[in-house]
């Protein structure tokens, strides 16, 4: 097996052992980059020589007898959304050209701490404004079981990674979905915690009451251990929890026999594509078999997420991107007034995205329409938030697919906003009410007219506040029934990406 195949808890244990060195996993990974990268267009930047100093540095702690961490050597990529003290953090927009971060957000920090070896910044949409990562100012990036479709996103650079054996795990951050989608898409494990449950410090505001940090990994076990090492209260985010941090990736053999789990019929009901709901309800038969009771049931609140969600965040960002104005951030133009320097920097440095989210936040912020959409939207939310709770009275985990269809192909998604933004239907809901939430492959579902092509499939499992424990343990239940296919295929998808072309550079 190379290097590049291996867990983070195999590279963990390896390099403990002293039978790899922190150095050789990270060399074998920085070649599989060069070899790979140029056909998958996941890095906006690769750290080598930064790499090179943090993967010395954990040979040298195990030389010295010191305890290196639980994620020793292991590489992780990091969205470009998360600040890294000294290096470049793009959002992928043009208006933080130059932009140096001056610290490093905590949860990185955290990782560092426990061994693992920053490699890199991923690719996303704007911002985190998207479900594709074409809405990226640099470059698209390609999904690596084909790379025709779109990796998803916004964290679609870490997503692809991570699945072609670029990044042993990788860091996104969720909003609306930007993690569980593109772990979806791409056949591999994301996990969202409970808000508060890792400090957002040093992650770029998108739109502060829904964002979370969260783990992309290759398997259940992976993502558990990444989730340990970076979690738990920070005094420099305020919405960070104090509750105890749980040793996850030692619990997810807990039985899942008794398991009370809910199916949402209003997560069911929106344009979900035959393959999807075939791989869905296989996965459902499975789980029903090792003992868990599935039952339908309703959360009427939930048909009116999307459009919670599509007032909620662009008000939310409107306000956090005010910052941008090219005074004091990266792109700079000059004016004949200072009105005249914020039209010129905004306009050149915000993509049409982007523009219109903040356009749209504006509007419903302002004072003529807060009533009408701001305030009747968090009215809703409390809504939301309550339909969610009552369901947990009955059940322990909520399931859905992730998303409705497989990964689509690029330029394929609809130019008409509103099509984009229906897409995200399955997992804005859990944003506004801060529940944890996975997606974690559950099968394959052929595309049509792809003549047997197939393509991963996502499931979701929802659970309450905080209780990332049987999410997890769910998941791992899910893992146990696909993982001999999965590894399979995965195994044959990353043989071929030697064989891709490279990636036509994108305007
Ligand atoms: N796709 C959603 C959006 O465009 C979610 C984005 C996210 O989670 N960052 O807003």
């Amino acid at each position: 097996m190379e290097l590049w195949e291996l867990s983070a808890w195999e590279i963990s244990e390896k390099v403990k052992a002293k039978e790899v060195s922190a150095q050789e996993v990270l060399e074998a990974h920085l070649s599989r980059i060069a070899e790979v990268d140029p056909s998958i267009c996941s890095f906006l930047s690769v750290l080598e020589a930064e790499a090179r100093i943090a993967a010395s540095r954990v040979d040298a702690k195990i030389a010295g007898g010191e305890d290196p961490g639980i994620l020793a050597g292991v590489p992780c990529a990091l969205k470009d959304n998360l600040n890294l003290r000294g290096t470049a953090c793009t959002c992928a927009s043009k208006i933080l050209d130059g932009y140096i971060s001056p610290y490093t957000a905590t949860a990185v920090a955290r990782l560092i701490e426990q061994g693992a070896v920053i490699t890199g910044k991923t690719n996303m949409d704007e911002f985190a404004m998207g479900s594709s990562t074409e809405r990226s100012a640099f470059m698209v990036t390609r999904n690596p079981w084909d790379t025709d479709r779109a990796p998803g996103g916004s964290s679609g650079g870490s997503a692809a990674a991570v699945a072609a054996g670029l990044s042993t795990v990788a860091l996104g951050s969720d909003t609306g979905g930007s993690i569980r989608q593109p772990a979806a898409f791409t056949g591999i494990v994301g996990l969202k915690p409970t808000y508060g449950r890792v400090s957002r410090y040093g992650l770029v505001a998108f739109a502060s009451s829904l964002d979370q940090i969260g783990p992309f990994a290759r398997d259940v076990r992976d993502a558990a251990l990444v989730l340990e090492a970076m979690a738990g209260f920070d005094p420099a985010d305020a919405t960070s929890s104090d509750r105890p941090v749980v040793p996850w990736s030692k619990r997810l053999e807990r039985p899942v026999k008794g398991l009370r789990a809910g199916v949402p019929k209003e997560l069911l009901g929106f344009g979900v594509s035959e393959g999807v709901k075939s791989a869905f309800y296989s996965a459902l038969e499975r789980l029903a078999g090792m003992g868990v009771i599935v039952e339908e049931t309703s959360l009427p609140s939930l048909a009116y997420a999307l459009d919670v969600y599509y007032v909620i965040a662009p008000a939310e960002a409107s306000s956090n991107l005010s910052r941008f104005d090219g005074v004091r951030y990266g792109l700079s133009k000059r004016g004949k007034g200072y009105l005249d320097m914020y039209r010129e920097t905004r306009g050149e440095g915000f993509g049409p995205e982007v523009r219109r989210r903040i356009m749209l936040g504006t509007f419903a912020l302002s004072a003529d329409q807060y009533e009408a959409y701001y305030l009747r939207a968090a009215k809703i939310r409390t809504l939301i938030r309550r339909d969610f709770e009552r369901a947990f009275q009955s059940y322990d985990v909520l399931l859905s697919p992730t998303t409705p269809t497989v990964a689509f192909k690029i330029g394929e998604e609809s130019e008409d906003p509103m099509t984009r933004y229906m897409a995200d239907v399955m997992t804005v809901s859990i944003n506004l009410a801060g529940l944890p939430a996975v997606s974690v492959p559950c099968g394959f579902a052929e595309i049509p007219d792809g003549a047997g092509k197939e393509m991963p499939c996502g499931l979701q499992i929802i659970g309450k506040p905080f209780d990332e424990e049987t999410v997890l343990a769910a998941a791992y239940a899910v893992e146990s029934f696909v993982k001999e296919e999965l590894e399979e295929k995965s195994a044959q998808m990353r043989r071929n990406l030697l064989l891709a072309e490279e990636c036509e550079p994108v305007d």
